[in-house]
């Protein structure tokens, strides 16, 4: 598998023109081959264009067509083989077990998404029959269905190479509701990317699609990323990253003459509340679980838990202890790059330096660059609420307790909480009514609540919503993971008195397609 250092636009590897980005292996420091030149407007035009002019036909494939492509995908990048692996390691200091898994996630998450477009539920078929005789006025015959809103720009995450990247989540859902993608890929790891990239151009041959279905630009610094969301044939985009990056892309796509959708996933800081009865009986018993989770990968996940809020108490003193000796036991790990480092080691040397955050331990010192030394922290719910420097996200394996005087103050603290992606309860019965009474802020916080779990370890599934409010991510609506995420990039349409010949497949009176359409009201079995 030759890496060219090329972008692919529509098919064809193309040269950037402007300045040249090398992977960094975050674990050695060393620069890897080959340069990849970055794209400019004139390369984010011809992508557009190519999407455009692929898009009406795209979006008119059969769902068995449609379904196969995505499955192709999936076959295509489990042919990269160790290549690819071997790559993604290197770029991202990733052990090998996680890439291995990731890839394993990838192409089991574009296999869902080819059995979610078969299954053509999100067609959402509605039809009303004509009422020609009904007084005092006859009803029209009105139908819908949901159509593809048009190309759509993915931004790679860094933290997932491969599941949140080139042929990741956001991809695979805009492809599976009949949208082209333009990737820009994250400059954290071109050589992974460029691989997926041929890989998706390779399926877009083999299944006979117009080559504008997929585009793969390069290109550091922000001139291609917002040429993408300001390009009037991008009708929508899928981001995961900093609040910064997201906003920005955002901003852009509001100040438009037409104003399109970006899906930005960004910071949440995903609070664990510990109730008295279970601190109480377990508290020592729940802390390698959540050393465990904040420790993973790292702790670059966005449902990495920042925050634990909890009585103050013997209880909570107990858990603390226990967790601070998981911690000062942790090995330092590799970042995903050298900018995250140093972001991270910036944050917590911050915190450190807080008068009101008392630090409780620290994982085993780095042995090698870019490497995450786990932190714990401690604050008093008042100081919490009094200092927003307290209660920003820290990207990397740190996490802050809040020791709360009473269920008042645990209440304050869940109140001031910005948008989250998830918010953990451990709980035994006796916690219940506590729990019930904190339900309806957790739930207007929180795009996911779980119970005696950890929040890292996010199951792509039909049910799974993995979003939340602002700055979780810039639309609450929606999720970025599991088969709803297709949702996103749809939008309905309605037809009204059309002849049958007319119509589009999911519409016809036949039910060629044998959707379980809402007819008259009625949910066909
Ligand atoms: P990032 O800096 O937001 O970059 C993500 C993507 O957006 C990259 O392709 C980047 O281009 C592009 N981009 C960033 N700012 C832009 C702007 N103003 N205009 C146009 N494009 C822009 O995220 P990152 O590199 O993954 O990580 C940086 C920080 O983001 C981390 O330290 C962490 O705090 C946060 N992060 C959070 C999550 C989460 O899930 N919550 C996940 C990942 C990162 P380039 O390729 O040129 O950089």
């Amino acid at each position: 598998m030759t890496l060219t250092g090329h972008m692919l636009i529509g098919g064809q590897a193309i040269a950037g023109s402007r300045e040249a980005i090398r992977a960094i292996n975050p674990a050695t420091d060393a620069v890897l081959e080959p340069a990849y030149a970055g794209g400019s407007s004139e390369h984010v035009e011809q992508a557009c264009t190519l999407a455009w002019q692929a898009f009406d036909r795209y979006r008119e494939t059969s769902l068995n067509a449609r379904a196969e492509f995505l499955e192709t995908i999936a076959n295509e990048i489990e042919a990269l083989g160790d290549a690819l692996i071997d790559r993604a390691v290197a770029e991202t200091g990733l052990p090998r077990a996680r890439i291995q898994g990731e890839r394993g996630r990838t192409c089991g998450q574009l296999r869902t998404f080819a059995r979610t477009v078969r299954a053509g539920e999100w067609l959402d078929v509605r039809v009303d029959q004509s009422q020609p005789q009904r007084q005092p006025l006859p009803r029209s015959d009105l139908r819908q269905r949901q159509i593809a809103l048009g190309p759509v720009a993915v931004f790679g995450a860094s933290n997932f190479p491969l599941a949140f990247s080139v042929a990741g989540g956001d991809t695979a859902s805009a492809l599976a509701a009949g949208c082209p993608v333009i990737v820009k890929a994250h400059s954290a790891h071109p050589g992974t990317s460029e691989l997926v990239g041929q890989a998706l151009a390779r399926a877009v041959k083999k299944c006979g699609l117009p080559e504008g279905v997929f585009s793969l630009l390069f290109g550091s610094g922000n001139e291609v990323g917002i040429a993408l969301v300001s390009d009037w044939r991008i009708k929508a985009a899928g981001f995961t990253g900093s609040r910064s990056g997201g906003l920005a892309l955002s901003q852009a796509a509001q100040a438009r003459p037409e104003p399109i959708p970006v899906y930005a996933e960004m910071s949440s800081i995903n609070p664990v509340l510990l109730f008295p009865a279970a601190l109480a009986a377990r508290g020592e018993a729940l802390a390698p679980g959540f050393v465990a989770s904040l420790t993973q990968g790292a702790g670059q996940f966005c449902t990495n838990p920042g925050l634990v809020i909890a009585h103050q108490g013997p209880a909570l003193d107990s858990f603390i202890a226990t967790a601070a000796e998981g911690v000062q036991r942790s090995p330092a790990q590799t970042m995903l790059t050298p900018g995250i480092f140093r972001a991270y080691a910036s944050a917590v040397a911050a915190l450190a330096e807080h008068p009101q955050a008392q630090h409780v331990a620290s994982g085993l010192a780095a042995e090698g660059p870019n490497q995450c030394q786990t932190q714990l922290f401690m604050t008093q719910a008042q100081d919490f609420l009094a200092d927003a420097r307290l209660q920003g996200e820290i990207f990397g394996a740190a996490s802050l307790f809040v020791q709360c005087a009473n269920d008042d103050e645990i209440r304050q603290v869940c109140e001031h909480l910005e948008g989250q992606l998830t918010a953990t309860l451990h709980l035994d019965d006796a916690d219940l009514d506590q729990a019930r009474a904190l339900l309806p802020t957790l739930e207007r916080k929180a795009g996911r609540l779980l119970v005696n779990g950890w929040p890292t370890g996010v199951e792509v599934c039909d049910a799974m919503l993995h979003g939340g409010p602002f700055p979780a991510t810039s639309d609450s609506r929606s999720t970025s993971v599991g088969t709803a995420a297709i949702l996103r990039f749809l939008r309905p349409v309605c037809y009204q008195d059309f002849p049958d010949s007319l119509l589009p497949p999911p519409l016809k009176q036949a039910n060629p397609l044998q959707l379980r359409r809402l007819l008259d009201g009625q949910r066909e079995a």
